[in-house]
């Protein structure tokens, strides 16, 4: 009787649900308890003690009962200090750099239009355009250096009238920036939007934000969470104010909690600390890239990030990904993911001991 109740449910559900969202399938986060944690593109520093007590003391202050600041009016302010946001330019925030993503999906979809990006590249782009029923074209990178197909990209452009266009700078999963050159060629042939995703800029030291001013199509987008606060979940967006207040239109109120305004606004006063852990990352990033290539049969891919791209023995991906995690160290397998990554691993940036962990663990895997 109960399974009968249940089946008329699903099919009510079935017959309601959109049904290009009964076809997705939601990705799922490895457990990784107990684990050396290198999948997922973390700093993996925690603050330093009397950080965290002074936050923990400062926070008794915070009214939990009364509605966040909808407009993040200290926390802009602050960004806009620490990283020279150029002052005619608006400012917009979003729950992880993610939510800006759905912002902007909402803002420019409609029948027909697409989006373009060059693949691979960082999954939620073509996610959040199916979310929102657009068309997702991929054009694929150069194979041997992932660097932009430039003739390709163009010709796409043309073809597919791109009503948005990501281009994540460093990419992810790949690690290597596009040139300003690249960039500036494609803002000047698409009539659409193009956002530059900066999420590791801190790792990269390269950024289009002072380019602002010279395109009416150019946005650029940030995050706070490779560079320690992914659990706070904050993006900004930077552009002309003529796009960014018409976003904006679309964006929930109180879209950034109390919490994460508080949070955020604290840690940006101490951001020399998060200076420091990203430039430790980028010293050892050195080492474990070194310490990857000096292996037989392995290639190790330049990266401007806190993850460095690397291809093992054809056919030995599985078995390598399968053997560090053995070993307790979990990093992200994309052999399966494109042609273009046929073979290849991705391992974040660590504390010392874990890439001294890793690389032996790796060293005895391949
Ligand atoms: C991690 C990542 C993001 C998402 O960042 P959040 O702010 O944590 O949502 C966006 N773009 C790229 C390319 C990323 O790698």
């Amino acid at each position: 009787m109960a399974a009968m109740i249940v089946d008329k449910r699903d099919e009510k559900i079935i017959h309601l649900i959109r049904p290009d969202v009964q076809k997705m399938q939601t990705s799922h986060v490895p457990p990784s308890r107990g684990m050396i944690k290198l999948d997922a593109r973390e700093n993996p520093y925690t603050w330093p003690a009397y950080l965290r007590g002074e936050w923990l003391e400062e926070m008794q202050a915070v009214s939990l009962n009364r509605y966040p600041d909808p407009e993040s009016t200290d926390l802009k302010a602050r960004l806009r200090q620490v990283f020279d946001i150029p002052h005619n330019m608006e400012l917009m925030l979003g729950n992880g750099s993610d939510e800006l993503i759905q912002i902007i999906s909402l803002a420019m979809r409609g029948a027909g239009r697409k989006v373009l990006a060059a693949v691979p590249a960082f999954s939620r782009f073509q996610m959040i355009s199916a979310y929102a029923g657009m068309e997702f074209v991929g054009v694929p990178l150069n194979e041997e250096d992932f660097s932009l197909n430039m003739p390709a990209m163009l010709a796409a452009v043309k073809q597919h009238q791109p009503i948005v266009t990501y281009l994540a700078s460093p990419n992810n999963p790949t690690g290597n920036i596009y040139t300003r050159d690249e960039i500036a060629q494609l803002l000047g042939a698409t009539h659409g939007l193009v956002v530059v995703d900066e999420s590791y800029f801190g790792f990269s030291g390269e950024s289009m934000m002072s380019q602002l001013a010279c395109y009416d199509n150019l946005l650029v987008m940030r995050s706070l969470s490779k560079m320690g606060l992914a659990g706070l979940r904050l993006g900004y967006l930077m552009g002309n104010p003529r796009w960014i207040n018409q976003i904006n239109n679309l964006r929930l109120p109180f879209n950034i909690n109390t919490l994460t305004q508080f949070t955020a606004e604290f840690a940006l006063n101490y951001f020399d600390v998060f200076e420091e852990q990203i430039e430790q990352v980028r010293r050892d990033r050195v080492w474990v890239a070194e310490n990857i290539s000096r292996l037989k049969g392995v290639e190790v891919f330049p990266s401007e990030a806190n993850f460095i791209l690397f291809r093992v023995a054809k056919g030995r991906a599985n078995a390598v990904d399968a053997a560090l995690r053995q070993k307790g160290i979990l990093l992200r397998n994309l052999s399966d993911e494109s042609p273009l990554l046929r073979d290849c691993l991705r391992v974040t940036v660590g504390k010392p001991s874990e890439n001294v962990a890793f690389i032996s663990a790796l060293t005895s895997s391949v």
